[in-house]
């Protein structure tokens, strides 16, 4: 190859020359040479050598992390080069570089590069910016994933409808805290919470309506909560409570405010339209000091005290038989 079939336009639009007196470097081009890609060749894959840089003269690269089908994680247009990383440390390429179209590249063979770096200090502080650049760009893709994958655990932990944590977040979460608690020869209280009447509440509200009934508790339920206590939907109309720490006189004493609020609060659409309040029925169970009571058995015990609660009519609070009784 001549300077001359590379284009003074050309030479100019590469990334990696810029700055560089083309006459210093002249002598040089003369070891690259052009390549052309037809649209959906492959240009670089991690299986096959590479010893070259190429600069796009014209087309549209692609590259793409795992495999050619995977989406394409940046797409690089005229100027920018590919394959300067393998040609600085030596390794096998990390991704695949596949054309989007037709494309005319620049070829500058690995040791041509550095004789070019040898030359003009600009080509140096081109390639280090061209890294600099891929360095962002990668890390801008890191952070999207991490930032994605942290919004799937947490939609796998809350429940869409209130916000609470769901079932699944619970079950793990109380065997940590009464493991916690056992340790440290503490209490734990539990409330089990179940609306009353709530099929009656969907079938004269509507659906929508029990929905937003639902909403309203649990953010009644949040108000309530202490920093260290927790709340989570245990399924349908169903809620827990954990208080970490709390005796039954605490415990019971969290229940009865929360039934009272609940009683009290007022209930709307999302449009406004006020809906009838609803009342809740509550079991409390508590683990005592050096108890070795289960987290299967402090959830069965609390739906015992439940359905005592509704058996005694309803809105209200009731104590699990295990801790009346010892
Ligand atoms: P009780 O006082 O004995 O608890 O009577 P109840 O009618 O509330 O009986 P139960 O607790 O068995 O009823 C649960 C009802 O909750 C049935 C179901 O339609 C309703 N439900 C469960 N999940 C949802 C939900 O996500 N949205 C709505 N709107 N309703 C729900
Ligand atoms: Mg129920
Ligand atoms: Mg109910």
């Amino acid at each position: 190859m001549t300077y001359s079939t590379l284009t003074q336009p050309e030479f100019e639009s590469i990334h990696l020359f810029r700055g560089v007196d083309h006459t210093a470097i002249e002598h040089l081009l003369e070891e690259c040479f052009f390549h052309q890609l037809e649209p959906e060749e492959t240009l670089i894959a991690p299986e096959n050598d590479n010893t070259h840089v190429y600069a796009i003269l014209s087309g549209v690269l692609r590259i793409h992390l795992i495999s050619p089908n995977s989406p394409a994680i940046i797409r690089l247009t005229v100027g920018a080069c590919v394959g300067e990383m393998s040609m600085i440390d030596n390794e096998a390429a990390s991704a695949y570089v596949m054309a989007e179209s037709h494309c005319r590249l620049l070829v500058i063979p690995r040791n041509t590069i550095w004789r070019m770096i040898a030359v003009s200090h600009y080509v140096a502080r081109n390639l280090l910016y061209v890294l600099s650049r891929r360095v962002r760009a990668t890390n801008e893709i890191v952070t999207e994933s991490i930032k994605r994958e942290t919004l799937l655990e947490q939609y796998a932990m809350v429940d869409s409808l209130t916000s609470l944590y769901n079932r699944r977040w619970l079950d793990e979460y109380l065997v940590r805290m009464m493991l916690r608690c056992h340790r440290n020869q503490q209490y734990l209280a539990l409330i089990l919470i179940d609306i009353d009447r709530f099929k009656q509440y969907n079938d004269t509200q509507g659906h929508l309506g029990g929905d937003c009934a639902l909403s309203a508790l649990a953010k009644m339920m949040t108000r309530h909560l202490r920093p260290g206590d927790a709340a989570a939907r245990y399924g349908g109309e169903e809620m827990v409570v954990i208080l970490p720490g709390s005796d039954l006189a605490e415990g019971q004493n969290v229940a009865e405010r929360l039934r009272l609020a609940v009683q009290n609060m007022s209930i709307s659409m999302t449009d406004g339209t006020a809906l009838p309040s609803i009342t809740i029925s509550l079991g409390l169970s508590i683990m005592t000091p050096g108890s070795e009571i289960t987290p299967m058995q402090l959830l069965s015990s609390a739906d015992q005290a439940l359905y005592q609660a509704k058996h005694e009519g309803r809105n209200r609070v009731c104590v699990a038989p295990h801790v009346n009784f010892g």
